[in-house]
């Protein structure tokens, strides 16, 4: 059977690199298995879902590079909702409830208080016709649980936590639907991934509790469950994921200069036991994505670790890549040459105008000008220029090491530090550097 991977945010704000990473991970899920990944906007909660952050997700997983190969909608797909509620409660597996939430907190304070679990009494279930008629009679619309079964343990292999086991007798039935008619997200979603061939739900360990009242849901439905897996969450290096860490988007990536695979190629590997590998070309990603190499242990996000494999990932892109954010006339031998001292993309400009001009040489004493002086004379030029000139000077004025390159480079970038003169002097130009070797002597 075909893979079949879901990504299903809510709308009810930005993509942050949490949720990001499950998106990748079911990406590289699928794509490894040349299944497909589908996008699920789960927005039953009309009050807080809005358009602008259907658009903001769709266009996040554009500039990530992980488009669906098909969307759905859970507010288009009521009817079928309903239709499995029907079903359900036809069977008897949801039943109407009409406890207040004060009444339902009581019960919670009293069992609490009592040393016992907070489940659910199922005071609902022992409702005579004619009390619920009363109730309703008085105005009380009723909200809806799912009754679990407790003939069996919930029982799944998960494919990260290995075999898992839940006593749903532990467990309190679900509300499934709220008195106005609105849906809580477990039932929905269960049965869009039924009717959407979901094969594989792959999640943060938040969900483990809710897999198991879905598992019971699937069954309910006559359907087989999918296959099951939850990652450990993300934290900061020092705990807890900080509010600003935490709702990093991609806007915010994207101004701080961090490319798209520099964020997946950290997300594909961090809480795994895989080393994180700056990868330009997320083909590799896909190849060395493994759910058996997944943790236990949460997930570090650092900051800096980001920025670092961002730099490397900088050094490997193509020119084509980045033409369109270059400045205008910045080619692919310019690129390459500035490329290994970038942290950001962005930075080329600022050697792009070392290599065009003008630049400001520092300070320097007579000696130096002199030598500078001598540089500019001897106006040499060839195959390698930086070879030829450095070679030249070195031979007539005994100068090596720092001495040698610190002023020559001073003078013909206005910096003293940069990428490898070898690359940079072809592209200044003979004339120009003749010129800034002159200018700095002459200071
Ligand atoms: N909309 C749910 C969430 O964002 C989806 C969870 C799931 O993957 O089933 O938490």
């Amino acid at each position: 059977m075909a893979v079949i991977t879901r990504f299903a945010p809510s709308p009810t704000g930005h993509l942050h690199v949490g949720n990001i990473r499950t998106a990748l991970h079911n990406w590289l899920l699928a794509r490894q298995a040349g299944g497909r990944f589908l996008l699920r906007i789960d927005d039953t909660d009309q009050a807080r879902s809005e358009e602008r952050f259907v658009d903001g997700i769709r266009a996040d997983l554009a500039w990530l590079g992980l488009v669906p190969d098909g969307e759905e909608r859970q507010s288009a797909r009521l009817p079928v909702h309903e239709q499995a509620f029907e079903t359900l409660r036809a069977a008897g597996r949801i039943y109407p409830a009409y406890e207040t939430q004060q009444e339902l907190e009581l019960k919670r304070k009293v069992l609490l208080g009592r040393g016992l679990p907070p489940i659910y009494d199922r005071a609902a279930l022992q409702l005579s016709d004619a009390e619920r008629a009363g109730k309703e009679a008085a105005g009380t619309a009723p909200h809806w649980r799912f009754l679990l079964d407790h003939a069996e343990p919930i029982t799944w292999e998960d494919g990260i936590r290995g075999p898992q086991q839940f006593d749903p007798a532990a467990l309190s039935d679900p509300v499934v639907r709220r008195a106005d008619g609105s849906w809580l997200y477990m039932l929905p979603s269960a049965v869009d991934d039924i009717a959407m061939g979901v094969t594989d739900v792959l999640r943060g360990e938040d969900h483990v509790s809710n897999t198991a009242l879905q598992v019971q849901m699937f069954t309910a439905l006559a359907a087989t469950p999918p296959r099951f897996a939850h990652e450990a969450l993300l934290v900061g290096s020092e705990g807890k994921l900080s509010k600003r860490l935490g709702s990093l988007g991609c806007d915010a990536l994207r101004d701080a200069g961090i490319e798209p695979e520099a964020l997946l190629s950290l997300l594909a590997r961090l809480g795994t036991s895989q080393p994180v590998e700056p990868q330009a070309d997320v083909a590799a990603l896909v190849a060395g994505f493994d759910l058996g190499t997944f943790g236990r242990a949460p997930a570090r996000f650092d900051a800096e670790e980001l920025a670092r494999v961002n730099a490397a990932v900088v050094h490997q892109l193509p020119h084509a890549d980045v033409a369109n954010r270059l400045p205008a006339g910045m080619g692919p031998e310019a690129w390459e040459a500035v490329r290994p001292n970038l942290a950001r993309v962005s930075e080329a400009a600022d050697w792009w105008q070392v290599i065009r001009g003008p630049v400001t040489p520092p300070a320097i004493d007579d000696e130096t000008r002199a030598f500078l002086q001598q540089a500019a004379g001897l106006d040499l030029w060839g195959e390698d220029p930086w070879a030829t000139l450095t070679g030249a000077l070195k031979e007539r004025t005994g100068r090596k090491g720092k001495a040698l390159f610190l002023p020559l480079r001073q003078a013909l970038t206005g910096r003293d530090a940069g990428p490898d003169m070898h690359r940079l002097l072809p592209l200044i130009g003979r004339e120009e550097a003749r010129r800034r070797l002159e200018a700095a002597a002459l200071q």
